[in-house]
C-alpha cells in the first residue's frame, strides 16, 4: 500500500486542488515530524518541477501590486496558462503576516479555475518564510501550474530571497521621483530584470512618460546582471489592463536571451545557494538549542552588547564550547 505521502504526491500531480492545498500546508508547516514529511513529498515532486515560468515582481505599498497581478493573471489564465500567485512578506501587520488575506485583493483572479493564490506563510523570519515559498513554488509546478508568481512587499531582504527564487524579477513604480521619493530600497532596482511604471493613465500619463526615460537613462549607467539584457522600463496601467501584452512579450524576450542553458545555469546556482542557506539555517538552529550553547549565550550575548567583550570574543567562546561538546 502506498504511503499517506505518496499518495498526496500523485493527487498533487493531477492538480487536484485540495490535495495542493494540503502539500502547501505541509511545506510551510514548522513542526519537525510535518518537515519529515515536506521533505519526502518534495523528493517525490522534484521530478516533475522547473517547468513554469517563474517570475518575482515587488514594489512598495500601493504601487498597484495587485491591481497589477489581477490583471496580468486574467490575461494569462484568459490565454490558457496556470497561474500560480504566492506571497513572501515575513512582516506585514495586514491580517497577522499575510498580505494576500485580504479577501478583497484579486477578487476575479482568485474565483478563476486555471489559478491558485496563497498568501504568505506566517511566522518566522525572513528566511523560514522565503523557504516555504520557494517548497511552495516547487509543489505549483508539479501540480501543473506554468507560470508562477512570487510577490514581496519590498520590506527589508524579501526582494533578494524572491529573485533568488526566480527566473525574473520585475519592479513595479509609480509615475514621479526617483528611488528615493518612491521609497524604493536601496539595490532593489539593480535587482530588477524589468521596470513596469504603473499608473500611465489619466493625469499621471505624462508623469509616467517623464519616469520612464529618467529610469530607463539610470539603467544605461548600470551593469546588467545578465550580458545581452538590458532591463527595460515599460509604461502600463494595471487599472485599465493597459501594457499585459507587452509586458509578457518582455518576459518571453528575457527568457529568449538566458536561453535554455542559461536558464539552467540560473536555477542551479540559485538551487545551490538556497542549499547554503539551508546549511546555514540550520547550523544556526542546532548552534543555539545546543545544551551547551544555550546554558551560555544569554550571558555572553550581554556581556558583547555592554562592551565587556569584543563580538569576536564572543563568537570565538561559543564556538569553542560548541565544538568541544560536539567533539567529546
Ligand atoms: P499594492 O499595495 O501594491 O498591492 O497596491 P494596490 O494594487 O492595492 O493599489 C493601490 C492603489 O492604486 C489602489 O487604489 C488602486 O486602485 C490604485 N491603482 C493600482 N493600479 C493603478 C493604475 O494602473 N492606475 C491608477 N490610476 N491607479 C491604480
Amino acid at each position: 500500500m502506498k504511503s499517506d505521502i505518496a499518495h498526496l504526491a500523485e493527487r498533487v500531480k493531477n492538480g487536484e486542488r485540495l490535495a495542493l492545498a494540503r502539500a502547501i500546508t505541509l511545506v510551510e508547516s514548522t513542526r519537525p515530524d510535518h518537515r519529515d514529511q515536506a521533505i519526502d513529498l518534495l523528493e517525490r515532486l522534484l521530478p516533475f518541477t522547473g517547468k513554469s515560468v517563474r517570475l518575482g515582481i515587488t514594489g512598495v505599498p500601493g504601487a498597484g501590486k495587485s491591481t497589477f497581478i489581477e490583471a496580468f493573471g486574467l490575461h494569462l489564465v484568459n490565454q490558457g496558462h496556470r497561474l500560480a500567485v504566492l506571497a513572501v512578506d515575513p512582516s506585514s501587520p495586514r491580517s497577522g503576516g499575510s498580505i494576500l488575506g485580504d479577501k478583497t485583493r484579486m477578487e476575479d483572479l482568485s474565483r478563476h479555475p486555471n489559478c491558485f493564490i496563497r498568501p504568505s506563510p506566517s511566522g518566522g523570519g525572513l528566511g523560514g518564510v522565503a523557504r516555504r515559498s520557494r517548497e511552495a513554488m516547487l509543489v505549483c509546478e508539479a501540480a501543473g501550474f506554468d507560470v508562477v508568481i512570487v510577490e514581496t512587499v519590498g520590506v527589508g531582504q524579501s526582494e533578494t530571497a524572491v529573485s533568488e527564487m526566480t527566473d525574473m524579477f520585475l519592479l513595479l513604480l509609480v509615475p514621479g521621483g526617483g528611488d528615493e521619493l518612491q521609497g524604493i530600497k536601496k539595490g532593489v532596482v539593480e535587482l530588477a530584470d524589468a521596470l513596469l511604471v504603473n499608473k500611465a493613465d489619466g493625469d499621471l500619463a505624462q508623469a509616467a512618460q517623464r519616469t520612464c526615460r529618467d529610469y530607463a537613462s539610470a539603467l544605461h549607467l548600470l551593469t546588467p546582471a545578465h550580458p545581452g539584457w538590458q532591463p527595460p522600463v515599460l509604461k502600463i496601467s494595471a487599472l485599465e489592463g493597459k501594457g499585459m501584452d507587452e509586458t509578457w512579450a518582455a518576459i518571453e524576450a528575457y527568457r529568449k536571451v538566458l536561453g535554455e542553458d542559461g536558464l539552467a545555469q540560473k536555477r542551479s546556482s540559485q538551487a545551490l545557494s538556497w542549499m547554503w542557506h539551508a546549511i546555514e539555517d540550520g547550523l544556526k538552529e542546532r548552534f543555539r538549542c545546543h545544551p551547551a550553547i544555550a546554558a551560555r549565550l544569554g550571558e555572553l550575548e550581554s556581556q558583547v552588547a555592554q562592551g565587556r567583550q569584543s563580538p569576536a570574543q564572543g563568537a570565538e567562546a561559543l564556538l569553542a564550547a560548541f565544538f568541544a561538546q560536539a567533539n567529546a
